[in-house]
C-alpha cells in the first residue's frame, strides 16, 4: 500500500534530515518535490495545491523546538496535514437506532462491493457482535444473488432466500421484513452494479433507498482506478445522500491517488479499506494511521511532538514550582504575557490563561486587541521591583503614580491586579486537581 508515494516522500525528507537549519528557500524547494510526490500519486490538483500551500505557510513560519531539527519538523507538519487531508478523524458507521439498522451498498461493477458487503457483515458479527442479514438486489448480473449466498454460507451470516424474478424494490421490501421479524441488529443490502454512471442505476438506487431509508449509504470503489474512483464518488454523492466510502484493493495501491483527494474532492469520508481478497481483509481506514503508513516516520512524528510536549511541561513546571511556593508574582504574569505574544497573541492567551478572558473583555470594552500586551507590559514596567513581587503593596497612591508612569488610568491598574489575583486563585485550584498535568492540559 502507497509503496511508491511513501518511497518519493521518503527521499524528499531524507534530503531535509540531519540539516542544522532550514531556510524558507529550503522548505520551498522540498515542497516542490512533495507536489510531484502528489501529482505522480495521482492525487487530484486542486486537493495538492492546497495541501502544499498550507503546508509551505506552516513550515516557514514555524517556531523552532528544542531538541528535533527543522527537518524533523516538517515531517510532523506534512503528517499533520496528510492526516487532515485523509479526514483527520476516523468516522464510524451509524448503527445507533432501533434495530434493524439498515447499510446500502453502492457501486459499479467489478469494484468490489458484493465482496466487500460480505466482509463487512463478517466484520459486523464478529467483531461488534451484531445478528446481521445480507440481502441481494442485483438481478441484473446473472449469479449475483447466488454469489451472495454462498460469500454468506462462508462467512456463516444469514441471507435473504432467493425469490427468482423480484425486483429491487420488492427485494428491499422483503428483506426490511424479514430483518425486523426475525430481529436481526443490522441489514445489509448489496445493490446492482454497472459498467457506468448511468440514469437507470441511479433512479434504482434512489426507489430502494427511498424505501429501505438505510442509516448508511456506502460507495464502494475501487482504489486502482484512482481519479476516476474520485469522480464516480462525486457522481454518486451528487444523486444519492451517501454517508461514506469503501476503497477496494488497497492492497495493491501504491500510488494512492484516490485515497488522498476521496475526501477533499467529495466532502465524504473513507470509512473502510478492502486489502485483499480474503474476507477478513477488511479494514476500518484511520488517517492517522494511514499518514503514519505512506511517510513510515512514526518516530519521528512522535519526536517533535514529544519535544512539543517537553516545552510546554518545562513551562508548566516552573509555573507550578512557583505556585507551590505561593509565589506567581507579577515577574511571572509578564514573561507569561511575553511569552504568550509569542506564541499567537491574546486570541490564543485567552483561551490558554485562566481569568485572562475577563481581563481581555473589560480592558478592551470585548474588542479583542493585542495592544492591551503592550499596555499591561507597561503598568507592571512601571512598578517597583518590590511592588512586583508583592502586589499587595499597591494602594491608592502607588496605583495612581504607576497609572501616569505607564500612561494608563488607576482603572486599568486595578484590573491588571485583578487578573493577577484571579490567575494565581485558578491556578491553586488547577494545583488541586491534579497538579502539573492539569497545568499542563491548560497550555496544550
Ligand atoms: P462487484 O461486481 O462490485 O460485486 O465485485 P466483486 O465483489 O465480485 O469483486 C470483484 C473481484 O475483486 C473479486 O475477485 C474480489 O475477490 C476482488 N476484490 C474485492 N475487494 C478486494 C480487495 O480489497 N483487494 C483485492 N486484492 N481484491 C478484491
Amino acid at each position: 500500500m502507497f509503496e511508491s508515494l511513501s518511497e518519493r516522500l521518503g527521499g524528499v525528507f531524507d534530503k531535509l534530515r540531519g540539516r542544522g537549519a532550514l531556510g524558507e528557500a529550503d522548505v520551498r524547494a522540498a515542497m516542490r518535490e512533495v507536489r510531484i510526490a502528489l501529482l505522480e500519486a495521482d492525487v487530484a490538483l486542486p486537493v495538492v495545491r492546497d495541501f502544499v500551500e498550507k503546508v509551505t505557510e506552516q513550515a516557514v513560519g514555524q517556531q523552532v523546538l528544542k531538541s528535533v531539527t527543522p527537518g524533523q519538523q516538517v515531517v510532523k507538519i506534512v503528517n499533520d496535514a496528510l492526516v487532515e487531508m485523509l479526514g483527520a478523524e476516523a468516522s464510524e458507521l451509524e448503527l445507533a437506532v432501533t434495530p434493524p439498522a439498515i447499510v446500502m451498498m453502492v457501486g459499479l461493477q467489478g469494484s468490489g462491493k458484493t465482496t466487500t458487503t460480505a466482509k463487512l457483515a463478517k466484520r459486523l458479527t464478529e467483531k461488534d457482535r451484531k445478528k446481521v442479514l445480507m440481502a441481494s438486489l442485483d438481478v441484473n448480473r446473472p449469479a449475483a444473488q447466488e454469489q451472495l449466498a454462498t460469500l454468506g454460507t462462508q462467512t456463516s451470516v444469514a441471507t435473504l432466500p432467493i425469490v427468482a424474478g423480484q425486483q429491487p424494490v420488492d427485494i428491499a421490501r422483503r428483506a426490511l421484513q424479514a430483518a425486523k421479524l426475525q430481529g436481526f441488529d443490522v441489514l445489509m443490502l448489496d445493490t446492482a452494479g454497472r459498467l457506468h454512471v448511468d440514469q437507470a442505476l441511479m433512479d434504482e438506487m434512489k426507489a430502494v433507498a427511498d424505501v429501505a431509508q438505510p442509516q448508511e449509504i456506502l460507495l464502494v470503489v475501487d482504489s486502482l482506478t484512482g481519479q476516476d474512483a474520485v469522480n464516480v464518488a462525486k457522481s454518486f454523492s451528487e444523486q444519492v445522500p451517501l454517508t461514506g466510502v469503501v476503497l477496494t484493493r488497497m492492497d495493491g495501491d501504491a500510488r494512492g491517488g484516490a485515497a488522498l483527494s476521496m475526501r477533499a474532492v467529495t466532502g465524504k469520508p473513507i470509512k473502510f479499506a478492502g486489502v485483499g481478497e480474503k474476507l477478513d481483509a477488511l479494514e476500518a481506514f484511520h488517517p492517522s494511521r494511514v499518514a503514519g503508513r505512506i511517510l513510515g516516520m512514526g518516530d519521528v512524528v512522535s519526536l517533535v511532538e514529544r519535544a512539543a510536549e517537553t516545552i510546554q511541561a518545562d513551562e508548566a513546571e516552573k509555573l507550578a514550582a512557583k505556585m507551590a511556593k505561593g509565589q506567581f508574582d507579577l515577574n511571572d504574569l509578564r514573561s507569561q504575557l511575553e511569552q504568550m505574544k509569542r506564541m499567537g497573541g491574546l486570541g490564543a492567551l485567552a483561551s490558554m490563561l485562566p481569568g485572562i478572558k475577563k481581563v481581555q473583555n473589560a480592558m478592551a470594552n470585548g474588542q479583542v486587541d493585542d495592544k492591551i500586551l503592550v499596555r499591561l507590559d507597561a503598568i507592571i514596567g512601571s512598578m517597583t521591583p518590590r511592588e512586583r513581587t508583592k502586589p499587595e503593596l499597591m494602594n491608592a497612591k502607588r496605583k495612581i503614580r504607576v497609572a501616569n508612569g505607564s500612561g494608563t488610568t488607576v482603572q486599568e491598574v486595578n484590573r491588571l491586579l485583578k487578573m493577577h489575583q484571579e490567575m494565581s486563585t485558578a491556578m491553586k485550584k488547577i494545583k488541586k486537581m491534579g497538579g502539573l498535568k492539569g497545568l499542563g492540559a491548560m497550555f496544550a
